[in-house]
C-alpha cells in the first residue's frame, strides 16, 4: 500500500486530551462543583469516567452536563460548565515530546501531513498549546469547515489540502466512530491509536498502533 502523505487527528493521537481530561478538569470540577460530603472522590471519578466514555467523540460538550446531571446537582447552565471544561482541558494541554519529534522528522524529509480535529475554537490553542500548530503545514478544525468527522466532507476537504488523492492517505486517529469510519468512507487508510483497548468495531483498520511513533517506521519513512 503506497502512502504519499499522513492526516492525523489530535486529541489523544498527537496530544494526551485523557490526561488533560484528568488531570486539568476532573479535579477542578470535583474542587469546585461536587459536594465531598456526598461524593468522595473515587465514587466521583467513577461517574466522570462513565459519563466520559459516552460522550466523548461528540464535539458537543453539553452531553457529558446532561449525563453528569443524572448523578450530581449542578446549579449552573450548561454553557457554563462547557466553558469551564475547555478552559480547564486547554489550560492542561502539554506538548507530547515524542509526538512532536515524529512530526519534525516528518518535517526533515518533507513529507506531507496536517491535521483534521473535531470541535471549536479550543482547538486551536491546543494547537498552540502543544507545540503541533508551529509543526504543522496545515489543520483543519471541524467546526470551522461546518461538519465534524465522520462527514465525508471534512476528510475530502483535508485530501484536498494536503494535495494528495484519499486512496494515497493514512488517517491516524483514536475514535473509531468519527476517525476511522470516516476517514474509510473516503478511501483513505486507517491507523487507529489503541491507548490499551481493543477495536470496537468489525470493519478493522489497515494498522493498530500505540503512539503515531511507530508510524516512521512501519511506513519506511525513517
Ligand atoms: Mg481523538
Amino acid at each position: 500500500m503506497k502512502i504519499s502523505g499522513i492526516i492525523y487527528d489530535l486529541d489523544d493521537t498527537l496530544i494526551s486530551r485523557d490526561e488533560a481530561f484528568y488531570s486539568g478538569f476532573t479535579r477542578k470540577f470535583y474542587e469546585k462543583f461536587i459536594d465531598k460530603a456526598q461524593f468522595d472522590f473515587d465514587i466521583f471519578f467513577k461517574i466522570m469516567k462513565s459519563a466520559d466514555k459516552k460522550t466523548k467523540w461528540s464535539p458537543e460538550k453539553e452531553n457529558l452536563f446532561n449525563e453528569l446531571r443524572k448523578n450530581f446537582n449542578l446549579k449552573e447552565d450548561n454553557k457554563f460548565y462547557v466553558d469551564f471544561f475547555w478552559d480547564s482541558i486547554v489550560n492542561s494541554v502539554k506538548p507530547d515530546i515524542e509526538a512532536n519529534n515524529h512530526l519534525e522528522q516528518l518535517n526533515e524529509i518533507n513529507f506531507p501531513w496536517g491535521v483534521l480535529t473535531n470541535g471549536y475554537k479550543y482547538q486551536h490553542e491546543k494547537m498552540i498549546r502543544s507545540g503541533v500548530g508551529k509543526l504543522a503545514p496545515f489543520y483543519i478544525v471541524s467546526g470551522d469547515f461546518g461538519c465534524h468527522k465522520p462527514c465525508k466532507e471534512v476528510f475530502i476537504e483535508a485530501s484536498k489540502k494536503i494535495e494528495l488523492a484519499c486512496e494515497e492517505i493514512l488517517f491516524v486517529g483514536d475514535t473509531a466512530e468519527t476517525d476511522i469510519i470516516g476517514a474509510k468512507s473516503v478511501g483513505m487508510k486507517t491507523a487507529w491509536v489503541k491507548m490499551g483497548r481493543d477495536y470496537p468495531l468489525k470493519d478493522k483498520p489497515d494498522y493498530e498502533i500505540n503512539h503515531v511513533k511507530e508510524l516512521g517506521s512501519i511506513l519506511n519513512l525513517f
